[in-house]
């Protein structure tokens, strides 16, 4: 029987770090959904689109083939961007595009499909509560805005990205508040969601935190279906 886990949670909480990790532990493939929505915004600076022109970015949806690969690869139009889409000006816009209907409609379709038939860990915002409501297991990771902060500007540094920590502090915070206030499945924990702060814990905590409610989750459910 499929395993569906669900991970939610602002910009930065560690979903991506941890969904890998996982993935890897239990035998799960991972989707990135973030990923996607990012290769979108790409796909306007590379076509001289403005992020926030909705109708010109939404035509350029026809022109968009994202496919990800089971070792995390991002791949655009046959060309890998996995590294381009994390770059400053994909960060500063990716939450416009997010916030267009269409755009996630169009996405969404391709997440569902992902999901039938496979065991999986999907990160994103609305996993829980729109793409994959029925999940089996679904978690929402959060940690305050600064410590989110510390980390992706640690990680930036680590990777040669100059940013100073002011900027990536007010990057998510911007991101933040459009991602919680757009009208079109709005960043919030599904009503059945698991809460887990990740302030004071280490990735290897994190992880093994999902695991035990994961492997928790699984023995309730064959429980039931026995
Ligand atoms: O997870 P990541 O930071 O790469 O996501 C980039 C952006 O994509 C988020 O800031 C958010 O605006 C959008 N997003 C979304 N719904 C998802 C995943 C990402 O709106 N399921």
């Amino acid at each position: 029987m499929n395993l569906v886990v669900a991970l939610d949670g602002p910009s930065a909480s560690g979903k991506s770090t941890i969904a890998h990790i996982l993935a890897k532990r239990l035998g799960l493939v991972h989707v990135d959904t973030g990923a996607m929505y990012r290769a979108v915004t790409l796909l306007c600076f590379k076509r001289g689109v403005d992020p926030k022109d909705e109708k010109k970015a939404c035509e350029l949806l026809k022109d968009a083939d994202i496919k990800l690969t089971i070792d995390d690869k991002v791949i655009l139009n046959g060309e890998d961007v996995t590294k381009e889409i994390r770059n400053k000006y994909v960060s500063d816009n990716v939450s416009y595009i997010a916030s267009y209907k269409t755009v996630r409609l169009f996405l969404v379709e391709q997440q569902r499909k992902l999901a039938d038939n496979l065991s999986i860990v999907m990160d994103g915002r609305d996993i829980g509560t729109y793409v994959l409501p029925e999940a089996d297991v679904k978690i929402y990771q959060v940690a305050s805005v600064e410590t989110r902060a510390q980390r992706r500007y640690k990680e930036n540094q680590e990777k040669g990205i100059s940013t100073s920590y002011e900027e990536v502090l007010e990057n998510l915070k911007k991101r933040d508040y459009i991602d919680s206030h757009r009208d079109f499945a709005p960043l919030k924990p599904a009503k059945d969601s698991i809460i887990l702060d990740t302030s004071n814990l280490t990735i290897e905590q994190v992880v093994d935190e999902c695991e035990r409610i994961i492997k928790e989750k699984v023995k309730e459910r064959n429980e039931n279906i026995g």
